[in-house]
């Protein structure tokens, strides 16, 4: 007997990212008709334990407004938020409250801070899939308890497929699978060691094909961000067992995606598992390098940046046709006066053109909140914009308006003069790759020559015209065969550019 007090229609909502971060690329969207750069994977995945009894509907905020009439239609609505997402979370539970709709949640930031959130029915927080099934039991024998909580994290090796048919797919800039889960470092301002632990757990080779097989049946064709934390957290098996399955996919399916994902940049001193990931059709990599500084690498406990030379490893990634895109950080305890210049200089040098600087913050559950707590230094929560938040929670070291300053140079330095440091830093990154790439050399599709027309009006005319149109000459010029990626590239050097003279200003 089902004595449940809800009914089947369930309702899942992704509320906004903040459209003023570098990592929305909401400018760069536009000129290819693009309103997010990824999916809600989590909230998909979730999607994915449901029965077929089960109505479910899909409303991402970021690429729709959410209605009073979607939520009427719901008998419970599921959300899931990360830091950033907050203020809208927070919004949704209140118009479902308002509406009398009965809230689950999940995800980071319900799992960090439910004990300070009110208006949720159900809480099913940290990793779900040893609890899911027992809170969907609860919830149809009206016997749901108030939160739902893995006790240990669970084997993920055969995962349920995530419901990518739930997806406006014509509206995102790319998908998103997620291979693995956890990192063997222990960087202290990080939370995903301590969230997921040190031994990352994998899916089967089996599991993330059928995903591919999912994406390419609905159709979509383009890129795919492979969400892991760090993608060679098990290099053994990624190199044995998933990249040849990729590798073969590709073969079968006239090499159809481009992969994006993260990793520690201890991937360059493994020859083979670069050759692996460029046959893979791996074509970018973000990497978090954070400082050039050996002291500010020292006190976060970035070991693997320290016994390596950073510099020569990013190039040596390039010249696998894989751009480095990678993580900064500004105002550890050791930083000094000229940590903005020694920032500014390494990463011109390295050819990183989009650089995600951001000022050191305190996240819950880190090691670092726990010692900001420990030596009375931490001042609020952070709002989880680790990118051009002017702001840090907890006393720096340096003299608070010396970091604010510095930080807005740095920025300005980076995105702002014409772009033409941006400009030079691209053409560093394709000089590195050279002309030998087979992944950038690929078929210019229909939408590329739609993408260049409209960058040539919009940004041959603009104010950094001159140096985009220079750029733009060099690199055919010099790089005929990656053309298409230098166009790539001006159109998201015009987000990073509108952003941060959207933030400067603000
Ligand atoms: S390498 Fe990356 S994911 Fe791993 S602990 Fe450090 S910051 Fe976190």
């Amino acid at each position: 007997m089902n004595n449940s007090k809800y009914g089947k229609n369930v309702l899942f909502v992704y509320p906004q990212i903040p459209a003023n971060t570098y990592w929305s690329f909401k400018h760069a969207l536009k000129f290819i008709n693009k309103k997010s750069a990824m999916p809600p994977l989590g909230l998909i995945t979730i999607a994915g334990f449901f029965p077929k009894s089960y109505n479910l509907r899909l409303v991402d905020m970021n690429i729709e407004p959410l209605d009073e009439s979607h939520i009427l239609w719901a008998d419970f609505v599921f959300t899931g938020a990360m830091i950033v997402q907050k203020e809208s979370f927070q919004n949704v539970v209140k118009v479902c409250n308002k509406l009398g709709k009965p809230v689950v949640a999940g995800g980071p930031y319900p799992t960090s801070s439910y004990s300070e959130i009110s208006g949720v029915s159900h809480f099913v927080i940290g990793e779900v899939e040893d609890i899911f099934n027992k809170f969907l039991d609860d919830l149809e024998n009206g016997k749901a308890d108030y939160i739902y909580r893995s006790e240990k994290t669970p084997d993920i090796s055969n995962s349920i497929l995530p419901r990518f048919d739930l997806l406006n797919m014509d509206a995102y800039g790319s998908m998103s699978i997620q291979y693995s889960r956890g990192c063997p470092f222990k960087c202290e301002f990080c939370d995903i060691w301590k969230n997921y632990g040190n031994t990352p757990r994998l899916k089967s080779s089996k599991s993330i094909l059928n995903e591919l097989d999912s994406l390419y049946d609905l159709g979509w064709t383009g890129a795919v961000f492979v969400v892991d934390d760090n993608f060679i957290g098990n290099k053994k098996r990624v190199k044995s067992e998933l990249l040849p399955a990729l590798i073969k996919w590709q073969e079968e399916h006239n090499h159809i995606y481009r992969f994006f994902t993260e990793a520690s940049i201890n991937m360059a001193s493994d020859e083979e598992l670069l050759c692996l990931m460029r046959d893979a059709g791996f074509n970018e990599v973000f990497i978090g390098i954070e400082t050039p500084s050996k002291e500010g690498l020292k006190e976060t406990g970035k070991s693997q940046n320290i016994s390596c030379n950073m510099e020569e490893a990013v190039q040596k990634i390039q010249s696998y046709g894989i751009e480095v895109m990678a993580g900064f950080i500004i105002g550890f305890d050791s930083d000094t006066d000229d940590i903005f210049d020694r920032q500014i200089s390494f990463i011109q040098k390295t050819g990183i053109p989009k650089a995600m600087i951001g000022l050191l913050n305190a996240l819950p559950g880190t090691a670092l909140y726990q010692r900001m707590q420990t030596e009375g230094r931490l001042l609020d929560e952070s709002n989880g914009n680790n990118t051009h938040s002017m702001e840090t929670n907890f006393i720096t070291k340096m003299e608070k308006g010396k970091l604010k300053t510095g930080y807005m140079r740095v920025l300005k330095t980076l995105y702002g003069l014409n772009l033409k440091n941006y400009f030079n830093r691209c053409s560093t990154l394709l000089d590195n790759i050279g002309n030998n790439s087979k992944l950038f050399k690929r078929k210019v599709e229909f939408k590329e020559i739609q993408m260049l027309l409209r960058s040539f009006f919009i940004q041959g005319s603009s104010r950094y015209g001159y140096q985009y149109m220079k750029f733009l000459m060099r690199n055919f010029i010099k790089h005929m065969n990656t053309f298409p990626e230098a166009v790539r590239m001006c159109i998201e050097g015009h987000h990073f550019y509108m952003i941060t003279q959207e933030s400067l200003e603000a």
